[in-house]
Formats: structure tokens, C-alpha cells, sequence
């Protein structure tokens, strides 16, 4: 019984740390904001963890989240905690996202450049199919009854914690490095993959690295340095080697005669999203 139950929870914590990677580094860093480019092999791989584990439909999630850097902390931005209230997108984040993913025209307008391919008409906009056999694998692995409690405490931790601590906490209380509304929890930083350095990531949207200070640390910036190292990464710019500006938006991917999504004038002009080259390890 005690060894099932830590079974269950160790099990139910690499299932969420794999979510939350796959998250930050894929949905996040790589297909939203252009950060890095990654190895098609690499990305068909963290396409199927965010399948099996989530239930996202990875444009739905790419065009909310420009969504909320193209309009942060105003009547547009899908969840913000200062237009919305704290508890609301802290409790009700999920609620706020699926709101916006299903209104086709954010995706029209914020993920045209990631239209549905034929892995995702076959496997990946099934979300149900994509989580009924994430949770039949951990029925499998640990037996139904435990294999349902690691799900549900997996989608405890993702949808109710991590996921809205990003959304709600990181731009209601933390300190600043910069002068934008997010914020930074270094502690959460270590259980969601670096994304609590929300803060340093609203002033530059397209660095593969999230950490700046000596006391913060990104998780993900050591498997993105380990994924390069390899030659199955290809990083953008960090934050320390950026401009002073900001980097483009990933909104700026978007025709440049749309008001809502061009970016302001004061930035660098857009750049097309890079495509990946493989490069010898070490190279
Ligand atoms: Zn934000
Ligand atoms: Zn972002």
C-alpha cells in the first residue's frame, strides 16, 4: 500500500515535470516565441507528451498565449489577474484559456503560421484520444486504481497549480528585474521548468534562457544547452547577448499591416521564424 502510494506519487510528478518541459520548451519557448528551433525528431516527441498529458492543441495554446503578450494586463489580454481579479485566473485559469482557444479568430490571427498538419489531423487535435491513452498508460504502469490517482493528481498540479501560478502569480506578486506588469518567483522558477522568471521573459519574449541573476535558475535552459550541445537545438539569442529593446514579439511573425498584432514601431523589424539546421555535436 505505501510503496504503491509513493509509486504513484513519483510517478505523477515525472508525468507533470515532462508536461511542464514539454510546455516551456516546445509550446512556450519553440513554437510560440521563436526562441529556438528544435530537431524535427525532438519536436514530434514533445508534440506527443503535450498529446498524452495535457490535452492542448498546441496552436489553440500558441495563439492565447500571443494573445496575452500582444495585449498583457488589458481588457484583451485572455487572463490577466489586474483586469480579471487574482483568484479568478488563479482558480479559473483553465477556464479563462479554454475560452480563448476556442474562439477561432484568435487562432486565425495569432497562429497562422502553424496550420494543422497531417500528425495533427491524425493524432493531435484529438485531444480526448491523446488523454484517455495517457491515462490508460498509467493504469497499465500502476494498476487502475492508482494509475487514476496519478492522473488526477498530475492534472491537479498542471491545471490548478503550475499552469495558473504562471498566469495569476507571475503577474500579481514577485519581484521585477524590469519594468513590465509580470513578475518573478525564483522558487517557482524550480517546479515549472524556469517559468517563473516570467518578469525577465515579458522583457525578452525570444530568449531561449530565462535566467539572469546569479540566484535564478532555469531548468529548461540546462536541457535546451544539453539539447544544442547534442545538435538537436539551435538557440536564439539570451537575454544577456540581446538588444537593449526587446526582441520582436511572435505576433510580429503576423502581416505587418495588421494594427493589432504589428509591433510598435520603437522595435527591431520582425524576423521570419528560423528553420532548423542540424549542426555536428559540439558545433
Ligand atoms: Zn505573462
Ligand atoms: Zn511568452
Amino acid at each position: 500500500m505505501l510503496t504503491s502510494l509513493l509509486m504513484t506519487l513519483v510517478v505523477s510528478t515525472v508525468v507533470t515535470q515532462a508536461a511542464v518541459f514539454a510546455t516551456t520548451i516546445y509550446l512556450h519557448r519553440a513554437a510560440t516565441h521563436r526562441a529556438l528551433t528544435l530537431h524535427p525528431a525532438v519536436e514530434f516527441a514533445f508534440r506527443f507528451v503535450i498529446w498524452l498529458t495535457t490535452g492542448i492543441v498546441p496552436r489553440e495554446w500558441v495563439a492565447v498565449h500571443r494573445k496575452h503578450h500582444a495585449f498583457t494586463d488589458s481588457e484583451d489580454d485572455p487572463h490577466s489577474p489586474l483586469v480579471l481579479g487574482f483568484w479568478s485566473v488563479q482558480l479559473g485559469n483553465v477556464f479563462h484559456y479554454v475560452k480563448s482557444a476556442r474562439d477561432p479568430k484568435n487562432v486565425a490571427k495569432f497562429a497562422r503560421d502553424m496550420p494543422p498538419d497531417r500528425w495533427d489531423r491524425a493524432l493531435f487535435d484529438r485531444k480526448r484520444v491523446g488523454l484517455l491513452l495517457g491515462i490508460a498508460a498509467l493504469c497499465v504502469f500502476l494498476g487502475v486504481g492508482w494509475g487514476l490517482l496519478a492522473a488526477l493528481i498530475h492534472t491537479v498540479m498542471y491545471v490548478f497549480v503550475l499552469s495558473p501560478s504562471i498566469n495569476g502569480l507571475c503577474h500579481h506578486a514577485g519581484y521585477k528585474n524590469f519594468d513590465n506588469s509580470a513578475t518573478n518567483i525564483r522558487t517557482l522558477a524550480l517546479i515549472t521548468g524556469g517559468e517563473g522568471l516570467h518578469n525577465n521573459h515579458h522583457r525578452y519574449p525570444r530568449s531561449p534562457k530565462y535566467s539572469l541573476r546569479a540566484s535564478e535558475f532555469d531548468p529548461a535552459w540546462i536541457v535546451i544547452q544539453t539539447m544544442a550541445r547534442l545538435g538537436l537545438a539551435k538557440p536564439y539569442k539570451t537575454l544577456e547577448r540581446s538588444e537593449p529593446t526587446p526582441a520582436p514579439a511572435p505576433h510580429s511573425i503576423s502581416r505587418p499591416d495588421d494594427p493589432s498584432t504589428a509591433s510598435p514601431k520603437s522595435q527591431p523589424p520582425p524576423e521570419n521564424p528560423p528553420k532548423y539546421r542540424p549542426t555536428a555535436p559540439n558545433g
